[in-house]
Order: structure tokens, then sequence, then C-alpha cells
């Protein structure tokens, strides 16, 4: 008797959270973005949250969970409630947390649903206006002479910004102090008033900048020069053979959030990567937004297991790590 009572409130509890994931979504829903407000991962979040409201009939709000590199987003997102109203956009640093933060409170790959592939946003090397040097060749130069001058900003430990700029020392082999924000719009603002010498940093975030003569530019991060930034160089191009860097984005749901729901997210991914208005609002800004068979939970799982796998072995040799 008892038994079958149990059996009986257990089917009406799936009833009725089978319904309410049909229902989905019937408030706003909110984007943990895990950097700061105005920098390249915010810029994307917003051009995503604008159609993906459209596509869901609800808004779409940002929130900025800024600080150490990504993970605080990261971790408040895998402790909230399943429901489909709390989701995470994040980028590679979600692939490269676990190898850099010893005591990461969450796992990537077990404490979340995942929604799929955003876009890939490509890197600029930059830096504060004042800066002697005018090209790559007198840059790399110019560094490795005052190495103990000089300062990269960046966006914290495993962010976009970070890994770029390392790999960026490892290339040149000169070692400067870093100096980490919570996102890199905050680093814009320092090297634009001249409080740090460079940066590496997404087009999403740099293209206004460059365009405007605010900063100096000494190359992109890509094979082929980018349409929208058509008159800067390539650091390939300028000699720096290999030197590519596209940063990839992905949206994710606490673990346990109903399939229905997920379904609906997915679906309404699916269609905003392939939305014109978009797909030409990044493009503008160096991004691009990824084919539709990537805006699946399937194709994020795959690349995200397979960038962790790529990443722990270089951040290990290179030993940087936070306690
Ligand atoms: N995406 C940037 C980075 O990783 C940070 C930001 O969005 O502010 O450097």
């Amino acid at each position: 008797m008892v038994y079958r009572l149990t059996l009986c409130m257990s089917s009406l509890l799936l009833l009725v959270s089978g319904a309410v994931a049909q229902e989905y979504p019937t408030r706003q829903i909110s984007l943990a973005v895990p950097f700061a407000a105005g920098g390249p991962t915010d810029t994307l979040a917003r051009n995503l949250a604008l159609v993906m409201s459209q596509q869901l009939k609800q808004q779409v709000v940002i929130e900025n969970v800024a600080g150490a590199g990504g993970t605080i987003a990261s971790n408040r997102i895998a402790k909230a409630k399943p429901d489909g109203y709390s989701l995470l956009i994040h980028h590679i640093g979600m692939a490269t947390a676990p190898a850099l933060y010893r005591k990461l409170s969450f796992n990537p790959l077990t404490d979340y649903e995942y929604i799929g592939q955003v876009a890939d946003v490509p890197m600029t090397v930059i830096a504060k206006l004042g800066l002697p040097p005018d090209n790559l060749t007198e840059l790399i130069a110019y560094v490795k002479k005052n190495k103990d001058k000089l300062n990269l900003g960046n966006a914290g430990l495993g962010a976009a910004s970070h890994l770029c700029g390392l790999l960026f020392m490892s290339r040149i082999e000169a070692d400067i102090v870093t100096i980490p924000y919570n996102g890199t719009a905050p680093a814009m603002t320092a090297l634009m008033g001249g409080q740090i010498d460079l940066m590496c940093d997404q087009t999403t975030n740099t293209t206004a900048q460059i365009k405007s003569g605010r900063v100096k530019v000494y190359g992109t991060t890509t094979q082929q020069r980018i349409p929208s930034l058509s008159m800067v160089p390539t650091l390939a191009e300028q000699g720096m053979k290999g030197f590519e860097v596209s940063v990839w984005h992905g949206v994710y749901a606490p673990k346990g959030t109903p399939k229905p729901v997920i379904d609906k997210l997915v679906a309404a991914l699916q269609a905003s990567v392939q939305d014109a208005t978009f797909k030409s609002r990044i493009g503008e800004l160096g991004a691009q937004a990824v084919s539709k068979d990537k805006a699946t939970q399937e194709s994020l799982a795959i690349h995200l297991k397979a960038e962790i796998a790529k990443w722990e072995p270089i951040i290990k040799k290179a030993g940087v790590y936070a306690d």
C-alpha cells in the first residue's frame, strides 16, 4: 500500500515536471557571462541574447559574474537550479580551468548539460598608443630588450587573453609581467589609459579601438586577414608562422535540466546561429557564428573533451596554475 502510494506520488511528480518543462520558458532566463561587461564574451553574449529572446519569446538577460578567469560563473551555474532559467556562456576557458585551477569546485565534464557551440572569435595583439614599435619585428626586438619594464594585461588565469599572451611570450622567448583584470573590457581601459603596455584580445573587443586609432595593432591570430580588419596583417604573414588562435564559445545549463527544456534551448541556439542579423553583427567584429551542426549538445561535448585533453599537457609543461 505504502509502496503503491510512493509510486503514484513519483509518477505524479514526473508528470508535473514534464508539464512544466513543456511550458518552458514562462519567465526571463539569465545568461551568466564569466567576465566584465563590455568585453568580448559579454559582446557575443548580448548579441546572442537578443536572438535567443526572440526565439524563446522570453527575455534572455545577461548577468556578469566576473572573476577568477571565469571560474566563479562556471561554478555558480554548475550549482544553480536545473530548471533552464540559469545558463552560462563560456569560451575556451572552460577547457583550460581543470589544468589551471588545482581546487576547482566544478567539473566541466560532469556538471553541465551542453546546449551547443556559438561562435569562433580570432584575436589581435595590441598595445597602448605610446609604445614605440611600429610593426611585429620591431615589437619583438623591443619586448626582448625591455622585458623587465613591460607588462601584459589579461582577463585572469585561463582567459583567452591569458592563453594568447602565454603563447606569444613563448614564441618570442620573452617573459613579461602579466596583470589580470575581471575581463578585457577593464584591461582595455587600462591599456588606453597607458597603465598597461600590451594585450592579446578578441576582435569583438578590439575592432572598434583599432579602427578609431585608440590602440596600436601588431597583427591578427588568423591564417588569412580578417575582412572587417583587412588593413591589419596576420602575425603569420609577418613571419610568426602557425600563430593561429581562435576562441570557441559554448552555452551550458546545470546538470539535470529536463530534456524538453534542453531541446527548446538547442532549437533556439540553432536558429540563432543561422540568424542573418546575428551573423552580420558579430561578423563586423571579426567573429564567425558556428554552423547549425555545431550548435548541438554532442558537438560541444566532443569539442570540450578534446580541448581539455589538448590543453592539459601544454599547461602542465608551462607550470602555470592557481591554488
Ligand atoms: N574573453 C576575454 C578573455 O578571455 C575576457 C572577457 O570577455 O572580458 O580574455
